[in-house]
Order: C-alpha cells, then structure tokens, then sequence
C-alpha cells in the first residue's frame, strides 16, 4: 500500500469493511510496522502500559461438546480425564492473589449438569470470600470460561460473585462455524449465550480462531466488526493450531508462520477499531513463536494469562498440539512472564482487576 494511503487509513478511528481487510492484507514488512505502532499508540492512549495478568486455572477437561478442532473433545480417548478438587482450585488461585495478579480465570471443558453448575459455583463463593485483603479489598476478579449454559446458570454465577466471562464465537462465518461443530452446535445459540451475559451484566469476551481451514481474510474482518457492533469489553483470540487427535486439518491455505502474522495482525487492527476494549496475548501465539505473547502485547494486548494449572494435569490440557509450559509449574511461568512482559517496555498492574475500560464506559 503507498504510505499516503496507509498514514491516513491508520489515523482513522472509524473503520469500513474494506478499511478492515485492507489492514489485514498488509504484507511488506514496513507495512506491517506502521500497522504495529499505530496499534500500540493507540493502546496507551486508551488502556496505559499496563499490563494486566488473568492466572488461568485449567480446572477440568471434562467436555460434553465434540468440536472438530479442539484436543480436549468428548471423542478423543487419548487424553487422560481429570477434574481438579475445590481445593486444588482454591490453592491455584489464592496462590495467584498473593502473588498480586489481582484476577483469575477459570475455564473448562464445558458441562451443564447440575453437579458441575453447583460445583463452580461453590468455588466462586469461596474465592470470593477467602481472596479479601488489604491489597484486594474486593478480593480477586474471577472470569469464567465455562462454555454455554442457559440464562439461570449464568445469573447464579454473577450472583456468586464472577464478573467476566469468555466464550469465544469462534467464528462469525455461518458456514465456517458448521464446518467446524457438530450439527447439535449453532452459531444462533452462541450470539444468544454472548447476548446473556451482557443483559446480565458482566464484561462480557469473545475472540475467535485465525487460520481455519477455509477461513478468509473477508470472514476475519467480519469478525472485527462484529466484536465492534456487538459492544464487546474483551477479546482473546488466537492462531488456530492442528490438534493430530481430531478431525480437523490443517489449514492449507494458510501456513505456520503466515497465521502468526495474521494473529498478530489482527490484534492490531481489533485494537484500532475498538480502541478501549482489554485484549489478551494468547498461548496460542506463544505455541507458534517462542516470544509470541510478547509480540501480542507489542501489537495491542494488554491482558496476559499465566497458567496456574498444576503440573501434573497440564499435558491432559493439551487444546492443541505444542501446547507451551507442559512441565513447567505456577512458580516459573510468573518469573518468565514478568520479564516477558518488562523485555517490550511495559509493566504489569499487580493487585488491580484491570477491568475493561469499554465496559465502564457502556455503564
Ligand atoms: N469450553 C469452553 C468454551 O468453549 O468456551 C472453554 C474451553 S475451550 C477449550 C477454550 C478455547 O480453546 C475455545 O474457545 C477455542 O477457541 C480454543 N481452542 C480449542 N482448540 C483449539 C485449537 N486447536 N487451536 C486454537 N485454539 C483452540
């Protein structure tokens, strides 16, 4: 693109259709920079250099669902099951309170069953109260990741006292996301789950996976939109990487290195049309490129998760192959985060929510 055309498509704060996948086309190296800078201006414009952690707790792969791509799906008999108990998951994410990251989140395998709806709950409600200090007066900021569950299951656990939740759209395509689920999964439930949580009033996220088989530059700028037209507060989104124990490919069209590119592109062109929305650095990026997660933040992140998932269970935990930090343990991840994180210039916002500063700007 001649540099006129790109200085003046960067400094707009609204952004077409076409806007969008021109953005994400760029391709010349120089390109690609103005597109990182002007993202990372814009993400100290609206959001500080902070850099906020979510520990992430693994807690369960136990999944009802049998989506085509993901490792951990009902049908894959390889991987060994486990749920962790309420108390591995109160130790986990204690630890990540006195360790000042101020939030946590906890994601599963997805189950709607009344056992597990009791179950999450109760650790909320612990959490909640056992996570009060003087440096967290409110106590941890507890994010969900617990899949689809009806309207009831999602105000009870507002109520027990969570207040974002994650549920990746995975993609806005309606055909592409058929492809990718088994017919009992709707593109129309999922928007109906997103549009839930919000009339219930938590940050609600979303994200999807770059690089699909199939999947066009067209469809990703849709995505960018949607995540725009749908008031979103939080975005984690990542390369889709092949998982050998399931049944969706590779994609062809689109390698290794080039989906890394794209993830990254995507974040900065997700920071420049949404501006003030939290948007994480995936391990997924990570998976592709040892500093992935660094080149994330330098593109418009501003959320990390480390993984406070006990050692033992990691490799059970594998979405996806190559996964990073199998064997390494809650302790390690927080030395090498931080100077992951310090290495481009930011800091970290210890013993804050660092909530969505879109959310309190819809309220
Ligand atoms: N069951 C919950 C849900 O669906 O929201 C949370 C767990 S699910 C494993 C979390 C996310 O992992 C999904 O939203 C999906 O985007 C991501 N994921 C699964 N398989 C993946 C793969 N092969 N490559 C990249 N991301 C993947």
């Amino acid at each position: 693109m001649d540099s006129p055309r790109l200085d003046s498509l960067l400094k707009q704060t609204r952004f077409s259709h076409q806007d969008i996948v021109a953005l994400l086309s760029l391709d010349e190296p120089t390109d690609v920079e103005c597109l990182r800078k002007a993202a990372e201006a814009v993400t100290f414009q609206y959001c500080s250099n902070l850099v906020y952690y979510r520990g992430i707790v693994e807690f369960s792969n136990r999944c009802a669902l049998d989506c085509h791509y993901c490792g951990i799906r009902r049908s894959n008999t390889r991987v060994g099951r486990f749920t962790l108990t309420k108390a591995e998951i109160v130790e986990a994410a204690l630890w990540c309170a006195s360790e000042g990251y101020g939030s946590v989140v906890l994601q599963s395998g997805e189950r709607k069953d009344p056992s597990f709806i009791d179950f999450v709950e109760d650790i909320i409600l612990t959490l909640k109260a056992d996570s009060v200090s003087e440096a967290l007066p409110r106590g941890l900021g507890i994010t969900l990741c617990v899949g689809e569950q009806t309207p009831e299951t999602y105000q009870r656990f507002f109520n027990a006292g969570a207040h974002r939740y994650l549920l990746r759209i995975e993609t806005t395509d309606p055909g592409l996301f058929h492809e990718i689920h088994p017919e009992n999964q709707t593109l129309d439930s999922r928007l109906a789950c997103l549009r839930s949580l919000q009339a219930i009033g938590y940050q609600v996220g979303t994200g999807v996976m770059i690089g699909l088989p199939g999947q066009t530059l067209d469809m990703l700028a849709r995505d960018v939109t949607f995540f725009r037209d749908f008031d979103i507060d939080m975005i984690g989104m990542g390369p889709y990487i092949r998982s050998q124990d399931t049944p969706l490919p590779g994609s062809e069209s689109i390698e290794k290195s080039s989906a890394f590119k794209l993830g990254l592109k995507m974040i900065a062109v997700t920071r420049l049309v949404c501006r003030d929305i939290n948007i994480a650095a995936t391990t997924a990026l990570q998976a592709l490129e040892p500093d992935g997660r660094e080149q994330g933040i330098t593109f418009g992140a501003n959320v990390t998760m480390p993984n406070l998932t006990p050692t033992e269970v990691r490799k059970d935990y594998q979405l996806y192959d190559g996964k990073p930090c199998i064997n390494e343990g809650k302790g390690e991840c927080r030395s090498c985060l931080l100077n992951r994180v310090r290495s481009v210039g930011r800091e970290v916002g210890f013993n804050a929510w660092g909530d969505s500063k879109h959310f309190a700007g819809r309220h």
